[in-house]
Formats: C-alpha cells, structure tokens, sequence
C-alpha cells in the first residue's frame, strides 16, 4: 500500500514546527511498511482529482496568507473542496485553517477570500493568543473519531468564529482555541479538520496521526483498514506530560 500526503504550499505556510505532522505521519506509516510520499503543492502548481490521499496545510504570516489565498481562488481551492466531499482527510493548522473558512479579514490589507470548507470566518484581533493548549474532542462517530484530549501550542491574533452549522473540533481546557471567547477550538467537516494546534501536532498526539491515515488509507482502498498497533510509550508520555503541566 501507498499514500501521497499534499503538502498544500509547505515552501510557504510551515510555521511553528507545522512541517513535523508531515513527518510524523510518513514515519507512522513507514513503520506499518506503507510507503508514503509527500509532496508540495504550491502557487502554480496543478492539483488533479485523486492526486492525494492526506492533505496538510500549515500555518502562516498574513502576508504569506494573501499570496496563497488568491493562488487557492484560482482553481484548487475547488478541487480540495470536491476531494474533501468524497472523504479525502484534511489537516489544516492556523493560518491554513483560517484560509479554508469563509474569509480571513487581517488588520492591513485586503479581506482574504477563503475556499468557504469550513463554515467559519476570520477576524483579525489585537490580542496575540500564545502558549500551550489543551482541548477535550467530543466522540465524532460518524467519522470514527473517538473522545480524546488532545495537546498542542498555539500562536496567532486572529479570533475565528463558528456559523451556526459548523461543528467544532473541540473544547478549550487550557487555552484560547477558536477566539479566546467561546471555549470551541477548530472546526470539523467529514475527514478534514482545522485547527490552531501548532506544535507539532501529530507526534505529541499519537491516536490522531493515526485516524488520519486509517482515513485515507479506506478512501483510497476502499476497505476497512486496522493499523497495527505501535509502541507509543515517548509519544503519550510527551502528551500526558503536557496534560498534566498544561491542562
Ligand atoms: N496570520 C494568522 C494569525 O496571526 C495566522 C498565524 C499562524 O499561522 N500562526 O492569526
């Protein structure tokens, strides 16, 4: 078995240690023998129908946002939606997350356009929301995701703001999540999910890399597929450790 991981504008948008989940879940899924590859897709580039199997998109600077906001107007913001539609996993972090909402409205400059995958908004705030966070997941059922506490860090102004129909990711327990404001932090839509968890993500969070490539792995096979159990001791003793410190 093999997987490709599109790294959605890695030369741009890779703040904070974001380039880690990429090496997390290639090296999670090295070790179960399923080679995986990893590839940047970026202002420019062509993005075709069944291309990849695991999206990420990191976080970036409001200056870098706008370059990419109008590259994704141009035709792959579409795709990714329509991939995401038929159940293609999404990882989106910060200044990727904010970009994949509705719109991104920074302090200087133009509104930046989102793809409108998530149904959020972005507003740029003067509060800079930094340090450790903590979040209770609810079960997700119908995507198999289960109740879980999930750690990262997180730096960014921007307060992001849920519509009515859009689902959270989570439930700040240390943090600011979403804005500081209502306690939710990210948003999830079928396989893809957004959130302000830098960190990197993956690796502190062993049970969530994993979903991501069991997800795409029944995508692309079009089977049920039960990973191997790995020996997580290092990882969920880094997570338990942030728990306990942070949480
Ligand atoms: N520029 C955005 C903000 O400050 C995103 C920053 C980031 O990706 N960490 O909210």
């Amino acid at each position: 078995m093999h997987l490709t991981i599109g790294y959605l504008y890695g030369d741009l948008m890779n703040i904070y240690g974001d380039t880690g989940n990429t090496i997390a879940l290639q090296r999670r899924a090295q070790w179960r023998g399923i080679e995986i590859k990893i590839k940047n897709i970026s202002v420019g580039d062509k993005l075709k129908k069944g291309g990849v199997d695991i999206f990420f998109f990191g976080g970036g600077q409001d200056q870098t946002q706008q370059t990419v906001a109008k590259d994704m107007q141009k035709g792959k913001g579409k795709l990714i939606k329509a991939e995401i539609e038929r159940g293609i996993p999404l990882l989106s972090i910060c200044g990727g997350y904010q970009l994949l909402g509705d719109y991104y409205r920074p302090h200087k400059g133009p509104k930046l356009a989102g793809i409108g995958l998530f149904p959020v908004y972005t507003q740029a705030s003067f509060e800079r929301m930094i340090g450790n966070i903590v979040i209770e997941v609810s079960p997700h059922p119908e995507v198999g995701l289960p109740h879980q506490l999930v750690v990262g860090f997180e730096n960014h102004s921007g307060k992001t703001f849920l519509k009515p129909e859009a689902v959270p990711f989570g439930h700040v327990i240390k943090g600011f999540g979403n804005n500081g404001e209502d306690k939710s932090e990210g948003c999830i839509y079928k396989n893809a999910i957004g959130c302000y968890m830098h960190g990197s993500l993956l690796p502190k969070n062993p049970q969530l890399a994993d979903w991501f490539l069991q997800k795409a792995l029944e995508v692309k096979y079009g089977t049920k597929v039960e990973l191997k159990p790995l020996d997580d001791t290092p990882e969920l003793k880094a997570q338990r450790t942030a728990i306990t410190k942070f949480g």
